[in-house]
C-alpha cells in the first residue's frame, strides 16, 4: 500500500499477518470459460437476450426472448446482472448510484510482464488505484474516483483511456506504463452502485420458481471484492438446494429450496452490501487532514488485516449428490 507519492504505507504477506487467507486474481474470461467448460455442450444458448418475462400458472415461466423466441422455463435463475429484467419483474428496485466510478483495464505485455506477484493500492485524495498481476502476460488495473454524478456514457475508447492517464497524472509512472499498455476496447468506466435489501422493504429472492442470484440480487460496490465471490457462493448454495429438491419431482419442494436459499443466503450478502458501501465511503475520503491520518495511522498502524479479511472465509458445504451431477 502507498500514497500518491510513491511512499510506502504498509507492505504485509498473507502468511505473516492473515495465516490462511491468499487472494486469487482471475481474469474474467477465464473464469467463465472455465465454468462453461463444465457443462455439456449446447446447454448455453449465447447471443439470447431476455425481454422479459410472464408468469404461467403450472406449466412454468414463459421467457420472451429479444429476437421474438419464447421458452417455458420449470425454473427460471436470473443471474442477469445489476439490470436484470427478471429483478425488475419481481419489484426490486433500481440499483443506487454511490458517489464513485471505476476505470478498468488489463495492461498487456506480449513478452511478459515485469511486476511481482503481489496486489498493489496506492491511495491519494477522493481516488484510489490498484493493479495486480493476472497472468504472466496481463496484469489487471482500477482506478476508483469520486464523481457527483455518473456522467455521460462513453463509448469511444481512446477517450477512456485518455481520462484514466489525465486521472493519474503525477502518480508513481509504473500506473502509465501499465495503462498506456491496455488495448484501448479492454477499457471500461463503471458507475459504482449497490441495492441494500432491507427486510421487509424488498422483496424476497423468489417468487415460485424465479429466483435472482449474484448481482441481479445483491449488487454490491467492489470495495471489499466480494460481489463475483457472493455471486459464486449462491451459486453452489442454489445447487445444494436444488438437488434434493428436484429429485423429489414435487414443484412445491422446489419453490421452498429457493425460498430456502433467499433466507440463508441474506445473512451473508446484506451485511456485506452495507459494509462494502461504507468501506467505499472511507476509501474515498478526500479531506486532506482525514487522507494524512488514514495513510499516517490508520492504514500503517492500527488496521488489522486478519479481522479485517474475516469475511471471506465462506465454507461452501458442497453436498456429494451436486458434484457428482
Ligand atoms: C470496478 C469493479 C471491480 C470489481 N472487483 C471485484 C473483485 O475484486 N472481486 C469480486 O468478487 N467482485 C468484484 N466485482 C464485482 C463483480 O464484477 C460482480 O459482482 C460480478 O460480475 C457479478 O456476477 P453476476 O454473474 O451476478 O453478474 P454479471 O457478471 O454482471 O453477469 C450478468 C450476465 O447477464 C447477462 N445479461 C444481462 N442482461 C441480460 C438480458 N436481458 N438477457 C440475457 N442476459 C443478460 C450479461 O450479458 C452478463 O453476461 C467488481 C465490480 C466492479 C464494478
Amino acid at each position: 500500500m502507498r500514497s500518491r507519492d510513491g511512499r510506502e504505507l504498509r507492505s504485509f504477506s498473507f502468511e505473516e499477518e492473515a495465516p490462511g487467507q491468499e487472494v486469487r486474481a482471475v481474469e474474467r474470461r477465464v473464469l467463465l470459460e472455465t465454468l462453461a467448460s463444465r457443462l455439456p455442450s449446447n446447454s448455453i444458448s449465447y447471443l439470447s437476450r431476455l425481454r422479459g418475462l410472464k408468469k404461467q400458472g403450472d406449466g412454468g415461466t414463459l421467457l420472451e426472448l429479444d429476437d421474438g423466441s419464447k421458452i417455458l422455463a420449470e425454473i427460471v435463475i436470473g443471474c442477469d446482472g445489476i439490470r436484470s429484467p427478471i429483478a425488475k419483474w419481481m419489484g426490486f428496485s433500481e440499483t443506487k448510484y454511490v458517489g464513485h466510478c471505476a476505470f478498468r483495464g488489463l495492461g498487456h505485455y506480449p513478452e511478459g510482464q515485469p511486476f511481482k506477484s503481489k496486489v498493489n493500492y496506492i491511495y491519494g485524495r477522493g481516488q484510489r488505484v490498484g493493479f495486480v498481476p493476472v497472468s504472466p502476460t496481463n496484469v489487471y488495473w482500477f482506478i476508483c474516483f469520486n464523481s457527483p454524478s455518473p456522467g455521460p456514457r462513453i463509448t469511444d475508447p481512446s477517450i477512456l483511456k485518455k481520462e484514466a492517464l489525465n486521472l493519474i497524472k503525477g502518480w508513481p509512472s509504473e500506473l502509465t506504463d501499465i495503462i498506456q499498455n491496455t488495448p484501448d476496447d479492454i477499457i471500461i468506466k463503471t458507475p459504482l452502485v449497490d441495492r441494500w435489501l432491507w427486510p421487509g422493504f424488498s422483496p424476497p429472492a423468489s417468487k415460485g420458481n424465479v429466483v435472482v442470484i449474484g448481482d441481479a440480487w445483491h449488487p454490491m460496490t467492489p470495495n471489499l471484492g466480494q460481489g463475483a465471490c457472493c455471486a459464486l457462493e449462491d451459486s453452489v448454495v442454489l445447487a445444494g438446494k436444488l438437488a434434493g429438491a428436484l429429485s423429489s419431482g414435487n414443484e412445491q419442494m422446489v419453490e421452498r429450496a429457493l425460498r430456502e436459499f433467499g433466507e440463508e443466503r441474506w445473512g451473508r450478502v446484506f451485511p456485506l452490501t452495507v459494509r462494502a458501501n461504507f468501506v467505499g465511503s472511507l476509501l474515498q475520503w478526500k479531506n486532506p487532514v482525514v487522507c494524512g491520518l488514514r495513510d499516517n495511522v490508520m492504514i500503517p498502524k492500527l488496521v488489522r488485516l486478519g479481522p479485517f479479511l474475516e469475511h471471506t472465509n465462506f465454507e461452501c458445504e458442497l453436498m456429494e449428490s451436486v458434484v457428482s451431477s
